[in-house]
């Protein structure tokens, strides 16, 4: 260990600009053995772990990386597997740079952060090559059922812990796919939907029923699904789009209808909207608005189904984007076109109409505001034009006529946070629903959580039961 000052830091293999536009997936190869190892021996082995600190799972980064460096995979895939349930998913997509790797010790005195993510993809998908992934052992059958509304990683997160715990567990989606936005949102490049696949397999053999195409408050009644379980989860993510604030906004299209569209045509599904060509990027000048994560996801995705030419619009600059610049970097490798410091004003039928701006004084948050400048309009040509400016929580208590599910003035839903209880009994809520939209590793983290915390309920409540039977 300790050997940051000699070994320098490697991140894994990214495939050429040329080649990954061909394709949709994953950009980055993983590591070899001697690579993972000789990485992991980087780790300065703190006394107080920094990383382990960032982590949302408090991952045991220490030990698994030195137990690498070893060669002890297995030993390392059980620990971390100990405080994860999907590593290799958090391998590839956690923002680590904004996370455990910007938290490390070593990247701190300059000689480049330990590869972490990296090294957690290495050894979770060594375990699946050799078949060191247990499957999921339901616990002792409690006779208490749970339902979980949401098939995101909060929802598996949780579904996994209830049913080793002994519950059975239904879990509804209004998708006719399990995941989330790990399947109909964060494109193939960076997840493959083989990764995910294989988690959800995992939960059906273990006995997790899923009963899919079922969106609640639509084809079912909240009230009826409370009948049926002894305690419910909600974890349905956010899907309400920001609107765009421009003259004829209708005439864009909403970014995660985009990518949805695009995940089914990866699925090989006919997309009826590439074929009638409203979502279709092909022969197309493409503008995407927004500067965040999922802009990202669209300028690439667009890249990659055969645009003309692929345009971001964002209204501040590039380093004071809310996305991951290690995204915005593939995206100018893959070709895609800048127009910093830009605002639409009106969408036309082959154009888009902005002014420049400019940064002003930083707020105290410490972001400038963006100001227009005066004389600056300019047309950007496009055939279709991607709104990506991010996600609300939908009414959930409207929609589901449950008046009394309190929510905050954002509409996530309000719980105990001690408990993750709703303002319901036995109605418990996790991930982005509560949080505003957030991280994979968030979900994880509050699905766990919320699984314990509903574990102790119906603890109580079976015992209780327990007693008055005798
Ligand atoms: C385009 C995009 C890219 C992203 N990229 C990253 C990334 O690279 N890294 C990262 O860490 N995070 C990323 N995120 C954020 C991350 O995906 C979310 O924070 C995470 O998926 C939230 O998990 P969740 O389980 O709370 O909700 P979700 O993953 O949104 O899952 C909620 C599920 O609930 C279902 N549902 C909703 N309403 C109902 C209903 N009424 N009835 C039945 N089912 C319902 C939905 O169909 C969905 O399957 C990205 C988000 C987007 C939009
Ligand atoms: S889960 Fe995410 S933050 Fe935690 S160690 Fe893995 S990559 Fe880092």
């Amino acid at each position: 260990m300790l050997k940051f000052t000699n070994v320098a830091p490697l991140p894994p293999a990214k495939r050429s600009a040329r080649e990954r536009v061909g394709d949709s997936a994953e950009i980055y190869a993983g590591l070899s053995q001697a690579q993972a190892s000789s990485q992991a021996e980087r780790c300065a082995q703190c006394g107080v772990p920094f990383c382990q600190n960032a982590c949302p799972l408090q991952n045991n980064i220490p030990d698994w990386l030195k137990l690498t460096a070893e060669g002890r995979l297995r030993e390392a895939y059980d620990i971390s597997a100990a405080t994860n349930p999907m590593p290799e998913v958090c391998g590839r997509i956690c923002p680590q740079d904004r996370l455990c790797e910007q938290a490390c010790v070593v990247e701190q005195s300059r000689h480049g952060a330990v590869t972490i993510g990296a090294i957690e993809k290495h050894i979770t998908e060594t375990a699946w090559l050799n078949g060191w992934v247990q499957p999921v052992r339901p616990g002792q059958a409690r006779g208490q059922s749970v339902g979980i509304v949401g098939a995101g990683p909060a929802g598996l997160a949780a579904a996994e812990r209830l049913r080793t715990l002994g519950y059975t567990v239904t879990v509804y989606d209004r998708h006719d796919r399990i995941g989330g936005l790990l399947t109909y949102g964060i494109p193939g490049f960076k997840l493959e939907k083989s990764v995910v696949e294989r988690r959800a397999r995992r939960l059906i053999e273990a006995g997790v029923d899923f009963t899919l195409n079922c969106a609640v408050g639509a084809d079912l009644d909240f009230e009826t699904l409370r009948g049926r379980h002894d305690a419910l989860l909600i974890a349905t993510g956010v899907y309400k789009a920001r609107p765009l604030d421009v003259a004829h906004a209708d005439r864009s299209v909403q970014a995660l209808d985009y990518l949805t569209a695009a995940s089914r045509a990866d699925f090989g599904e006919h997309v009826e909207e590439f074929e009638s060509g409203r979502l279709s990027a092909q022969g197309k000048n493409i503008v995407v608005i927004g500067g965040g994560d999922t802009a990202m996801d669209c300028v690439r995705t667009a890249i990659r189904r055969g645009a003309k030419s692929v345009t971001c619009l964002y209204r501040r600059d590039r380093s004071n984007m809310p996305g991951s610049i290690r995204e915005v970097t593939c995206a100018e490798e893959e070709g895609v076109h800048f127009e910093w410091l830009a605002q639409p004003i009106e969408i036309g039928a082959h154009s888009v109409a902005a002014t420049r701006m400019r940064l002003g004084v930083a707020d105290a948050d410490g972001r400038q505001a963006a100001h227009p400048v005066d004389g600056s309009a300019f047309a950007q040509a496009a055939d279709l034009v991607i709104a990506a400016l991010g996600f609300e929580p939908e009414n959930i208590p409207a929609l589901w006529k449950a008046p009394q599910l309190d929510v905050r003035a954002s509409g996530a839903l309000r719980v105990n946070p001690a408990s993750f209880e709703t303002s319901i009994p036995g109605v418990f809520a996790a991930g982005d629903i509560v949080r505003g939209a957030s991280l994979v590793v968030w979900a994880l983290r509050d699905g766990l959580d919320a699984a314990e915390s509903m574990h102790v309920r119906l603890s109580r409540s079976r015992q209780s039961q327990l007693v008055a039977a005798e």
